[in-house]
């Protein structure tokens, strides 16, 4: 980690964190579960890889849908339902049809997946250094049901003055309005808020365009299991760029807070 020379954050009076592969591992968690869930409740006639690949594949286009038809409203508020119709449409991809393996590959998902979901090491560590100092909030997008199962499965509830969750709003990251609620509940705007995110698009643009402060979270895990490229997420060229980049979390600590005297 390179932490010297690390340029300090000024005026910061609040930070907001996003949650996946953000403070928690969520790909890697996703895909490990993914392949445990095809692995104990396999596919006729397919091998695990066979049905991940086949997954991908629809996760890219169900993806889109998902945000964009009447499932919107059910995915909000329960994980589960989309989870399954996603399975339900791999199977359909491959020529099957049977939606009871869909529920129980669909069940041994989220169950393996919230298994494997850990924080990165330094997680805490930056939690509890910053709690000292300055309010902190959550903005993460998803299910609020799986959101919450997540925040309780990591134990970091108790860090967050201020939790937003996509379900539970009914808008997510990157609509601005989620950035102007987040400030009205810590009554602080602009450059006073820090916002700490893992996606360009998703967290430090939104972040950005309402004028916070920005820290992108660039780690080598941040790579969807429906990736074409096995690359994590790129800066458009002409995009502006976040006030701090970096692939350890502890590099907020010496931008924020106060050297101890
Ligand atoms: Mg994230």
């Amino acid at each position: 980690m390179e932490m010297s020379g690390t340029a300090r954050l000024q005026g910061v009076k609040a930070v907001y964190f996003d949650l996946d592969d953000t403070l928690c591992g969520y790909w890697d968690a996703a895909k490990a579960g993914l392949r445990a869930a095809f692995d104990v409740q396999p596919v006729p006639g397919k091998t695990t890889d066979e049905m991940i690949e086949a997954w991908a594949k629809e996760f890219r286009r169900f993806a889109h849908e998902l945000k964009t038809s009447h499932w919107y409203e059910i995915y909000l508020t329960q994980g589960a339902i989309t989870r399954v119709q996603l399975i339900n449409e791999t199977l359909a991809a491959i020529g099957m049809q049977d939606p009871e393996l869909a529920w129980r590959i669909g069940d041994a998902y989220g169950v393996e997946r919230d298994k494997r979901l850990k924080l990165f090491p330094e997680s805490k560590e930056v939690l509890s250094a910053l709690h000292q100092h300055f309010p902190l909030g959550l903005i993460t997008n998803g299910p609020a049901d799986v959101q919450r199962q997540e925040i309780e499965t990591l134990g970091i509830g108790d860090y967050f003055d201020h939790v937003f969750i996509e379900g539970e709003m009914g808008i997510g990251k990157p609509h601005a309005s989620v950035m102007r609620r987040a400030e009205n509940a810590v009554g602080c705007k602009g450059k006073e808020i820090l916002f700490v995110g893992n996606s360009y698009a998703h967290d430090m643009l939104p972040a950005i365009e309402v004028g916070w402060q920005s820290a992108w979270v660039r780690r080598s895990s941040d790579v969807p299991p429906s990736s074409r490229t096995g690359k994590p997420e790129d800066k458009p060229e002409d995009g502006p760029s976040p006030d701090l980049e970096m692939n350890d979390l502890r590099v907020l600590i010496e931008a924020l807070v106060p050297a101890q005297v």
